[in-house]
């Protein structure tokens, strides 16, 4: 049975905390309710936020960092923020953090897919600004509305007017569809994935995976990407690993940092994953260029890990292991 959207907007209503700006909070709801008419499950995981819950992130992977006299530092956390205390959104209750849960309500789906693309773009129509439209830095989940006011404004004790456009006219798609039929659409257009195939091909021949030339993006080719890479892990550092396709401890610890400038199968497995997972490389070809690189910075941001696009230990874990 699919998450009932009374669940959606209860644990939204929970994450985004008392000091959400009541504006906030009514447009994250309606975008919750919009999404769910369309079949997308969307929940919020953040709204409101402490300065010293602020200073408690910032401090993850930052050695020696304190705030107001208190030490914050964490280094057994990987770093998930650039922002300082006040020097978020959030902490004024005027950001939100979104993530679409799985049909069941169970897992949250951080891919940014359509259906994440969607919730964006129905936040918008309700007022907000999205991370995911920003130059440099951008920021999935994230989504807020700030009336024009900076951080030192805020901070300073300006508070923003906003209106809410909940009210307002909406005029929902012209196409609902079930959620079922998404899926089927989105199988059958990856029927036939030249560039999947190719991933087939070969693992077929490097790794005898003995897998279907059929174009789609199966659990077993998750799998069989596991195979190589330990296969590689072997060869390459005699790393001693069962080649058994599954990610565990043992694999992570015998990954070794993959980057801009690499060449050989290793990158074209790390391609290959990101490829099936929605993160186009622009080339699956063993080489981390440009494309690749673009794709581990998304991949990276829509997993909350540290930006650095470095496939490091964290990153084959995420992309490997989940
Ligand atoms: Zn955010």
């Amino acid at each position: 049975m699919p998450v009932s959207l009374q669940t959606l907007l209860e644990r939204s209503v929970k994450n985004m905390g008392s000091g959400i700006h009541p504006v906030i909070k009514e447009s994250a709801l309606e975008m919750i309710k919009r999404a769910y008419e369309e079949g997308i499950y969307v929940q919020i995981s953040a709204g409101y936020r402490s300065m010293e819950e602020q200073a408690k992130l910032y401090g993850q992977g930052r050695l020696g960092y304190s705030y107001n006299g208190k030490n914050y530092s964490n280094m057994s956390k990987p770093k998930v923020t650039n922002a300082k205390p006040g020097q978020s959104y959030h902490n004024f209750g005027l950001a939100i953090d979104y993530f679409i849960s799985s049909d069941d309500g169970r897992r949250g789906l951080w891919t940014v897919n359509d259906q994440w693309r969607r919730v964006a773009e129905i936040g918008k129509e309700l007022g907000f600004n999205w991370g995911g439209d920003w130059k440099h830095f951008k920021d999935y989940p994230h989504l807020e509305m700030a009336g024009g006011l900076s951080y030192s404004q805020l901070q300073s004790g300006k508070r923003p007017s906003l209106t809410s456009k909940v009210s307002g006219t909406y005029t929902p798609p012209e196409r609902k569809v079930a959620p079922e039929v998404i899926k089927k659409e989105s199988l059958s257009k990856n029927n036939g994935d030249p560039i999947i195939k190719a991933i087939q091909k070969t693992l077929n021949s490097r790794y005898n995976a003995k897998l279907d030339i059929d174009g789609l993006n199966k659990t077993k080719m998750k799998t069989a990407l596991i195979k190589g890479l330990q296969t590689e892990l072997n060869k390459q550092f005699k790393a001693g690993l069962d080649v058994d396709g599954k990610w565990g401890t043992k694999t992570k610890a015998a990954v070794r940092n993959v980057r801009k400038g690499a060449k050989g199968n290793i990158t074209y497995i790390v391609q290959a994953m990101l490829y099936i997972k929605d993160y186009n490389p622009k080339g699956v070809d063993g080489h981390f260029g440009d494309g690749t690189e673009s794709a581990v910075r998304a991949f990276q941001r829509a997993n909350r890990l540290d930006v650095d696009e470095i496939v490091g230990k964290t990153t084959f874990a995420k992309l490997f292991g989940s």
